[in-house]
């Protein structure tokens, strides 16, 4: 059905824990991603939502699948954990060069105190989230699967049903992946996560004679770029930790994630990010320390002499991290039909902020030249008329700025229906984000901004 390739299972052994996922008593399918498994080639027509559930939950393992708990470590809101890892996944193994993990599969040896399992809120939550950023041009996992176990599990406010989710990733390589070989002063480990990286994400870079300090600029280029998009549709992750951090520069980790519908510089949903260390507006700042934190870990490979290592860092790496910012003013000036316009952008932000607007059916509307929706501000006049004078390019702003977006109360809607046995909601909204960029009539509440009523304030990890 699946033709494995592993080449991560192939690592030493201080690399992970084989370990293979706790037994379920009764998986049922909510929903498989075929067109995701055609594009990876796998052969699941055969196959009856049974077979599926009982694969994608972990219950029946495929020949040729490696079951493995990956060992990471991390820098959680700024403080070092010398341990995290795969405490509720397990790769299965790759295929088409993509892993194949399953979320909420059971414990390993790093679940800690955690039972190893997930509700199912999370996990249709990452499914319409991660296939909604697909759509819309992000790097991210994918998600293939999500089955509901029978199971319960306890949560913050009780009992939850249980889920399993399958994802496909680039990779699974985090910063904190490096980290735990430093944290063990294992430099070998480094070395062999370095060429092991090198050869999977970056093979332009096989021949070089300075890995370590180029893998730096190169993912500075990758996570800029993945950077810019999130800001151009409002998206906030929530836990940029360094274990959540790819090197492959993909989204990963989806917790407590949002799309913002009102507009704020420094909007914040997670109800852990206390001090704002990972609102909007600092994700690109928070992407760069988490870049330096790698950097500590290269640094002996960079140079045997610590402080010429670090000069070098300061040169070639932290020289380039101008761009964060100007990718980012560069994807919203887009969105205005400019090339790079940090004045206008900054001018239309605050006017958004100012009247608590909708940042998506704000740029929306203003592709439409609907001036019905904006308040007529003097702040609003001024923009505007400037705006005008620029001669924006306005032909693509509806192929650029999106209608439908994941609103966290129709994903909020689509869990509690879920939890009464309803998956209606949850695989309509998946349909309709399939084409966020085209007015779909019948579909218009999942356009719609929140009403005060429907407005979620809080995301929770959930785990
Ligand atoms: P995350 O919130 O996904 O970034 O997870 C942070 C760390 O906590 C990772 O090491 C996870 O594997 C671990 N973790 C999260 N939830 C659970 C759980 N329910 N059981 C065991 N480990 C968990
Ligand atoms: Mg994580």
């Amino acid at each position: 059905m699946i033709h494995f390739n592993n080449t991560y299972s192939k690592l030493p052994d201080k690399f992970f824990e084989k370990v293979s996922p706790a037994s379920f008593s009764e998986p049922e399918l909510i929903l498989f991603n075929e067109k995701l498994a055609d594009s990876l080639g796998i052969h699941y027509q055969n196959k009856s939502d049974r077979e599926l559930a009982s694969i994608f939950s972990g219950q029946q393992i495929l020949e040729g699948s490696e079951p493995l708990a990956m060992a990471y470590a991390g820098f959680q809101f700024g403080h070092p954990v010398a341990q995290l890892g795969d405490g509720r996944a397990h790769y299965l193994g790759e295929v088409n060069g993509f892993d194949l993990q399953l979320k909420g599969s059971g414990q390993t040896r790093f679940s800690r105190r955690g039972d190893g399992r997930s509700a199912l809120g999370p996990v249709l939550r990452e499914y319409i989230v991660s296939e909604a950023m697909h759509v819309l041009g992000v790097p991210t996992t994918r998600a293939l699967c999500a089955v509901s176990t029978g199971e319960e599990v306890y949560r913050q406010y009780g009992p939850e049903p249980g889920g399993v989710f399958t994802r496909v990733a680039d990779s699974h390589i985090r910063v904190g992946t490096f980290q735990y070989f430093m944290f063990q002063q294992d430099l070998d480990g480094i070395k062999t996560l370095l060429d092991y990286t090198i050869k999977r994400h970056y093979p332009e870079l096989k021949e070089s004679k300075s890995k370590a300090i180029d893998i730096l600029k190169a993912l500075t280029h990758k996570q800029s770029d993945l950077i810019a998009k999130w800001s151009s549709f409002g998206f906030i992750h929530g836990v940029m930790n360094t274990d959540n951090f790819s090197l492959a520069g993909i989204t990963i980790d989806y917790g407590p994630c949002a799309f913002m519908d009102e507009f704020r510089f420094h909007k914040v949903f997670s109800s852990i990010d206390e001090r704002g260390r990972y609102s909007f507006f600092n994700q690109t700042t928070i992407a760069k320390w988490n870049i330096l934190r790698l950097a500590d870990c290269l640094l002996p490979l960079i140079d045997e002499n610590q402080e010429m290592a670090i000069k070098k860092v300061e040169e070639e790496v932290i020289n380039l991290f101008d761009l964060f910012e100007y990718k980012r003013v560069e994807s919203l000036s887009k969105k205005l039909g400019l090339n790079h316009d940090e004045n206008l952008v900054h001018m239309f932000l605050t006017y958004l902020e100012k009247e608590s607007l909708d940042f998506t059916l704000a740029f929306r509307n203003l592709s439409k030249e609907d001036d019905s929706f904006f308040p007529k501000t003097s702040e609003y006049n001024e923009f505007i008329n400037l705006w005008k004078s620029k001669a924006p390019d306005t032909t693509e702003l509806l192929n650029i700025n999106p209608l439908y977006i994941p609103r966290n109360h129709q994903i909020q809607r689509a869990i509690d229906m879920a939890y009464e046995g309803d998956y209606s909601h949850f695989k309509k909204m998946i349909q309709v984000l399939e084409n966020p960029f085209s007015d779909q009539d019948e579909y218009r509440e999942f356009s719609l901004a929140p009403k005060e009523g429907q407005k979620v304030r809080q995301t929770f990890c959930g785990t």
